[in-house]
Formats: structure tokens, C-alpha cells, sequence
């Protein structure tokens, strides 16, 4: 009885079977993933996963690519971490409550030094036994590592259970042969080979939405095409975002008046703005007069006559230049101060 092939990223039936250098492997018509059916045994006793690669200007990329998404005092799990390059290169950029690894081989002496904890044991079974909390990092990372497993869906699995929910996870593995000129990759401890669209599918079953991915992220001569990719736990949509209205500019301001009361009321500020806070709107339209908007009246520009030191938040992309010449031209005396909408987006 012939073994059914699930394609280890999409988990497609059946996927096309190649055959290089005497071995099969698939081709996955629907996320392009290639993975070896037939495997040779592979001596690991002393290969360090993710120990090459260690040139300054590649952990340099590769520290950047995380650290930009990473902010001081996260807790790091990094599993492979060989002799701790990548750690060491990460702590020179961001501060970290902890950073801990995993490691087989004999490289774990060295990363011992520059990590906090170094474990030898599959991080399932680490899991399992509590020596690693679930849910406790904020950040889990592995390079170079997923295509040398026989089951990277349940490594992903496992990084996902050390993650907290907010966590990030970061991946690092050749884009397909690893190498642009080189149609395939026949490295007998590679199992599988990974593109964008396998990565962030076998990432995507998994809860993880990729929110920044690269190619051709150099690891050395050889693997000089890596994809390297950053996910997260995938948002659920109606889960209520930090208000526009918290913005520190807005910051003591009781109410304010909105000027321009077009659809970005509804697509904006209905969902991502206290309305509590809204006076009353302005609009040059004067069918929209009298009318009420969430619980508002809408008014024409000399409403704001009707009191004093007004806070105006400019609610339009398009207008934002003509509003704030109307005001400054007209309206100083009521106006206290002037936030646009562009503004509270900013950051
Ligand atoms: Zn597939």
C-alpha cells in the first residue's frame, strides 16, 4: 500500500512527484511547496542548524529585519540558535527580559555564554514537561531550521504555543533552491522547500497572519536567495483598536468639532473615534444642515462663533490644506487649535 503525500504547507492530497539526483520530491500545484518523499539519512551529531551565515553584514540584515518589529525587554525563544550569533547581534540592538534557545549540538557550550538558557531538548517536549511556560515569549525565532525537519507544520505548532498571544515569530529558510540561478536544491538535509506563498500558507493554517516577509536575504554564497518572514497571530476582525480619539494630541480636550462631515464619519470615526467627544460637525454642504450624525448636529462654519477655543479636527484627506485656510483666514478668534484627521493616523 502506497503511503498517501499531504503537501506539508497546504495540506493538499497528492501532490505532483519529481524526481532529482535519484530521490522524489513534490511539486505542490496549489502553494508551490516541494518537499522529499524519499529521505536519506542525515548525521547531525555535529551540525549546528543555522551556523552559517554568520558573516557581520548578514546578521546585520537579518538582526535589522526583526529588531525594527521588536521593541526592549521582550522575551526571546530562538529555537536552533547554534552558537548564538543571532542572539548576540539582537541584544546589541534591543534590550531583552530574557533570551533563551534551543539547541542539539555542540554549539550550545558557546550560545550558553551569550543566552540566558540554552535547552537540548525539542521544544514539544519542553513544552510538554513545562520546562518552557506556553504562551510566555513575545518573540520566537528559527533560522534555517524548518526545511531540515520531517514535520515543520508541528514545529510551527510548537513556537506558536511558546508565543504569547501578541507575540511575533520570525522564520528563515532558502527561498525555494535558496539560490536564484539554481532551479532546485539538492541538499540531502534539506526536506523541504519553501517559497513565499508555501511559508505564509503552512503560517496562515497555523493562526499567523506574515506581516513583513523578504527574499533574497543572503545567508551565504550558496543560500545567497533566503526568504525570511515575520507573522503574527492573525487579528479578528470587530476586536476594538486604540482609539483616534486617545491620541495624545486630543489629549485634555473635552469636545471637539468636526469639520467635514463626508464619509469619512462613517468609515473612520464611527469606528476608531470616542463620539461622545464630537460637539457638534461643520460642512460647507448646506443640505447637510440640521442633520444629525451619531447623536451630532451638523452646522455651517459660523456655528463656531457659538463659543470659544474650539478644538477643530479637520476630517477630511482631500480638504485638510482648504479647512485649515478657512480657519486660519476666518476663525482664529474661536479656535483654539486645529488636528486633523491626517494627524491622528500618523502614529
Ligand atoms: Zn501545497
Amino acid at each position: 500500500m502506497t503511503r498517501q503525500i499531504i503537501c506539508a504547507a497546504c495540506e493538499a492530497a497528492d501532490p505532483e512527484i519529481v524526481e532529482i539526483g535519484g530521490l522524489r520530491r513534490t511539486s505542490c500545484p496549489h502553494c508551490h511547496h516541494s518537499q522529499r518523499v524519499d529521505i536519506e539519512p542525515f548525521d547531525y551529531t555535529h551540525f549546528a542548524m543555522g551556523s552559517t551565515g554568520i558573516a557581520p553584514e548578514r546578521l546585520k540584515a537579518q538582526a535589522d529585519f526583526i529588531a525594527t518589529r521588536l521593541g526592549d525587554g521582550a522575551r526571546a525563544l530562538e529555537v536552533g540558535c547554534a552558537a548564538g550569533d543571532l542572539a548576540q547581534a539582537l541584544r546589541e540592538r534591543r534590550s531583552f527580559a530574557t533570551y533563551d534557545g534551543v539547541e542539539f549540538s555542540p554549539a550550545r557550550e558557546r550560545a550558553a555564554k551569550r543566552l540566558d538558557r540554552v535547552f537540548d531538548a525539542p521544544l514539544e517536549n519542553l513544552l510538554s514537561s513545562g520546562a518552557i511556560e506556553e504562551a510566555s515569549y513575545d518573540v520566537v525565532l528559527s533560522s534555517h531550521c524548518l526545511e531540515h525537519l520531517d514535520d515543520p507544520s508541528a514545529m510551527i505548532a510548537a513556537m506558536r504555543r511558546a508565543l504569547k498571544p501578541d507575540g511575533l515569530l520570525f522564520i528563515e529558510t532558502p527561498n525555494r533552491s535558496g539560490h536564484a540561478r539554481l532551479p532546485f536544491d539538492d541538499n540531502r538535509s534539506h526536506i523541504h522547500f519553501f517559497g513565499v506563498l508555501s511559508l505564509t500558507r503552512l503560517l496562515a493554517r497555523h493562526g499567523l497572519e506574515t506581516i513583513a516577509a523578504e527574499t533574497g536575504a543572503r545567508l551565504d554564497a550558496r543560500y545567497s536567495d533566503s526568504l525570511r518572514a515575520l507573522a503574527r497571530a492573525r487579528a479578528t476582525l470587530g476586536v476594538e483598536a486604540p482609539l483616534l480619539s486617545d491620541h495624545p494630541s486630543l489629549a485634555g480636550v473635552d469636545k471637539v468639532v468636526v469639520w467635514g462631515a463626508g464619509r469619512m464619519v462613517e468609515e473612520m470615526l464611527e469606528h476608531y473615534f470616542d463620539l461622545a467627544r464630537i460637539a457638534f460637525f461643520i460642512d460647507k454642504d448646506e443640505r447637510k444642515h440640521g442633520t444629525i450624525r451619531f447623536g451630532a448636529p451638523v452646522r455651517g462654519p459660523d456655528a463656531l462663533a457659538q463659543g470659544a477655543n474650539w478644538t477643530v479636527l479637520v476630517n477630511s484627506l482631500e480638504m485638510e490644506c482648504a479647512i485649515r485656510a478657512e480657519i486660519a483666514a476666518n476663525h482664529t478668534a474661536r479656535v483654539a487649535r486645529v488636528v486633523s484627521i491626517s494627524e491622528l493616523l500618523g502614529s
